[in-house]
């Protein structure tokens, strides 16, 4: 038995960021949506292309979401952008299932660990992206930033992460496991009190600072870092 919690202990929560995360960066999705997003701010802004660019950037650098300084600075209408950024992705063409997440989902105890989606993007693309690499049968729910509720929550705001809390029905902070992609999306998750791991893909460059306490170079490395979270696991907290 476990002795690391006292009382009732319900399930831990283990959240996964979606893009860039559980299907590699190789497959390029970050770079057609890059260009999807460009294109929009060209069309919808009126701005030459290297103006569009820059302002893509700064507003995801800013913002962690190109759409928030959209919304915040030129009223554009969320789910108009939804439409033709990222449900326009040809991802039928790019993303495939993956034998190795489907087995790494599968090795965790799901008795002792939920699995849970956490990502900024719309409820649309998350579906979709988890149908096309078939494992939507291992996560028991997402939470996603909501594009039709102005102004956003996402990562790393504080009450993104609250709000995952909230829907994936845990209490305490550190019952969250995490893996994410982003720098400031593990940053922030490992201020308030989750155990995080960020994967930093081979062929990324290593931040200087380590985002938080694990950084991983693949997925399959949660079962090092976090054993607890898998089957056949002696007792957590050890
Ligand atoms: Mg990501």
């Amino acid at each position: 038995m476990g002795c690391a919690t006292n009382g009732v202990s319900p399930r831990k929560v283990f959240f996964f960021d979606i893009d860039n995360c559980l299907y590699p960066r190789s497959t390029k999705v970050h770079d057609l949506m890059a260009d999807l997003i460009d294109k929009y701010f060209a069309t919808h802004l009126s701005l030459p292309w290297e103006d569009a660019v820059r302002l893509h950037k700064e507003y995801y650098q800013n913002y962690g979401l190109a759409i928030e300084g959209l919304v915040r600075h030129h009223q554009i209408d969320p789910l108009d952008y939804n439409a033709k950024v990222d449900d326009a992705l040809p991802l039928d063409d790019v993303i495939k299932p993956r034998p190795e997440l489907k087995k790494l989902l599968g090795d965790i105890d799901q008795s002792k660990v939920k699995l849970w989606l956490f990502t900024n993007a719309y409820i649309n693309h998350a579906k979709r992206v988890v149908r096309l690499l078939e494992v939507e049968e291992f996560f028991e729910g997402v939470t996603y930033c909501d594009y039709s509720s102005v102004p956003f929550t996402c990562k790393p705001q504080p009450a993104m992460y609250q709000k995952a809390m909230r829907e994936a029905g845990v209490e305490r902070y550190e019952d969250c496991f995490f893996v994410d992609d982003s720098y400031q999306n593990c940053k922030k998750a490992q201020e308030l009190g989750w155990t995080v791991a960020h994967l930093v893909e081979d062929g990324v460059k290593p931040p200087k600072t380590p985002a938080c306490k694990f950084q991983i170079r693949h997925l399959d490395d949660l079962r090092t870092v976090f054993p607890q979270c898998f089957k056949g696991s002696a007792s957590e907290g050890s």
